[in-house]
C-alpha cells in the first residue's frame, strides 16, 4: 500500500482532449497550442492535448504542441488498441492513456465479444505492453470504472502494473459517483496498488469537483480536470475550482498559480464560443460581487465575513455594486467613492432611489445613475431644509 498524502498532487488537464468533445466545440490549431501554453505558464503540470487516432489533424496539433512544451508533458488518449498505439508514433507524445471499457453495461455494448473479464485483462496486458515496447509510458484508463465491480478493478490495476503501465485513471464517466463512495474506492485501490491512481469526474450530479476532491482524500495522486469544467455533456471537474479546493478544503497546494486562471478560463470561452457564467466559481464576473445590504455594511468593516476566498489571490477585485438589495452603508461608500459628500437623510433618498431604479430595469445601478440620483437627491433635501426655515419664520 502506498501513502501519497503528502505528495503534490499532479493536476492533468484535459480541456484539449475530453473538453473539445463537448458539444459543438472544435479548437482550431493555434487555439490548442495557445490553451497548451496558457496551462503550462498557469504550471498545470500535464496537458492530455488529443486523440492520436482521430487523423492527421489532430497529429498536426499534438506535435505543435508537445513541441512547444517545456515543463508541462502531453499525454495523447488512445483506446487499448495495438492500433491507436500506432497511431500515436508520430504525435511527439510520449505518455498515452490508453483507455478501456470496464463496466458490463459497456462492455455488452461497446465489445460485444468481450464479457470475460479475462479477455479485458489479457487485451490490457497485451497492449500495454505493446506500447511500452514502443517507448511509450502508459496510463490504463478504466472507462465507466464507477459502474464496475470493485474487485475486478483490482485485477486491472494487478494486470496493468505487471504490464508496465505506471498509471492506473479511475474514470466516473457517467458522473455517478458521490463524495462518499470515491473516497472509498480510493482508500481500497491504493491499498491494492502501488500505481500512480488519477481520478476522471463528470458532472452530471454537479458532484465533480466533490468527487475530484474525496479521491484525493482517498489517496489519488492525479486529477483529471478541465478549464470551467468543459467536458462531454455536463462536463468535469473544473481546474480552478479543484486547484483552489485543494489549497482551500486541503491544505494541499499544486504548482498552479491561481492568479493565472481567470485568464486560463478567458481564453477557453472564447476559443469555445461559450460565455462564463456570471456566478460561476472563482471565475465568474460576480464570484466577488457583493449586493445585498446586509452583507455589504459587514463586508465594508471585515470582508471576511462575506468571502471565503480572497479576490486577489486569484489576481480579480472585490465588487460592490448598487441594486435592489443594497443597504445605506454601500450608498454612503459609492458616494464617498465618487467623491460625494452625503449626510444621512440625502443617502436615505439615494438608496430609495436606487432601489427603485434596480427594480424597474432588473439590473444594478451605474455610477452616472448614482450620481443623478445624488444630485436630485441633494436638490430635495435643499428644498426641504428652505422649506423648514420658513416654516420657522412664519
Ligand atoms: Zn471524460
Amino acid at each position: 500500500m502506498h501513502d501519497t498524502r503528502h505528495l503534490p498532487i499532479v493536476i492533468n488537464d484535459s480541456t484539449l482532449r475530453d473538453g473539445e468533445q463537448a458539444p459543438g466545440v472544435a479548437f482550431r490549431l493555434d487555439e490548442k497550442v495557445d490553451i497548451a501554453l496558457a496551462l503550462e505558464a498557469a504550471g498545470v503540470d500535464e496537458i492530455e492535448a488529443g486523440v492520436p487516432a482521430m487523423g492527421e489533424a489532430e497529429l498536426e496539433a499534438l506535435r505543435a504542441i508537445s513541441e512547444r512544451l517545456t515543463q508541462a508533458r502531453a499525454i495523447g488518449w488512445c483506446r487499448m488498441t495495438e492500433a491507436d498505439v500506432d497511431a500515436a508514433r508520430h504525435s511527439g507524445v510520449r505518455l498515452l492513456n490508453l483507455s478501456i471499457p470496464l463496466s458490463d453495461r459497456q462492455l455488452r455494448a461497446k465489445l460485444p465479444g468481450w464479457s470475460s473479464p479475462g479477455r479485458v485483462l489479457e487485451q490490457i496486458g497485451q497492449v500495454v505492453r505493446y506500447a511500452r515496447g514502443q517507448g511509450f509510458e502508459v496510463s490504463v484508463g478504466g472507462e465507466d470504472a464507477s459502474r464496475t465491480d470493485l474487485d475486478f478493478l483490482c485485477r486491472v490495476t494487478v494486470a496493468a502494473e505487471e504490464a508496465g503501465a505506471r498509471r492506473f485513471r479511475f474514470a466516473d464517466t457517467c458522473g455517478v459517483l458521490d463524495p462518499f463512495a470515491t473516497y472509498a474506492i480510493f482508500r481500497r485501490l491504493c491499498a491494492e496498488t502501488d500505481l500512480e491512481l488519477e481520478f476522471h469526474g463528470h458532472d452530471d450530479l454537479g458532484l465533480a469537483t466533490a468527487n475530484t476532491l474525496a479521491a484525493v482524500r482517498g489517496g489519488a495522486t492525479h486529477v483529471s480536470v478541465c478549464v470551467l469544467g468543459l467536458g462531454e455533456r455536463a462536463g468535469n471537474a473544473a481546474l480552478e475550482e479543484v486547484v483552489t479546493g485543494l489549497g482551500q478544503l486541503m491544505g494541499i497546494e499544486s504548482r498552479v498559480n491561481l492568479a493565472a486562471l481567470p485568464a486560463v478560463a478567458e481564453r477557453v470561452a472564447s476559443a469555445s464560443c461559450r460565455a462564463i457564467p456570471e456566478g460561476k466559481a472563482i471565475v465568474g464576473s460576480h464570484a466577488f460581487t457583493h449586493e445585498s445590504g446586509i452583507h455589504v455594511s459587514a463586508l465594508l468593516r471585515d470582508p471576511k465575513t462575506y468571502e471565503a476566498l480572497d479576490p486577489t489571490a486569484f489576481g480579480r477585485t472585490r465588487r460592490i455594486v448598487l441594486g435592489k438589495h443594497s443597504g445605506r452603508a454601500a450608498v454612503g461608500d459609492a458616494l464617498r467613492g465618487l467623491g460625494l459628500a452625503a449626510d444621512e437623510s440625502t443617502i436615505a433618498l439615494v438608496l430609495a432611489m436606487v432601489r427603485a431604479h434596480a427594480s424597474r430595469m432588473k439590473r444594478v445601478v451605474n455610477a452616472s445613475e448614482l450620481y443623478e440620483f445624488y444630485v436630485r437627491a441633494a436638490q430635495a433635501a435643499g428644498a426641504a431644509t428652505r422649506d423648514q426655515a420658513r416654516v420657522a419664520r412664519a
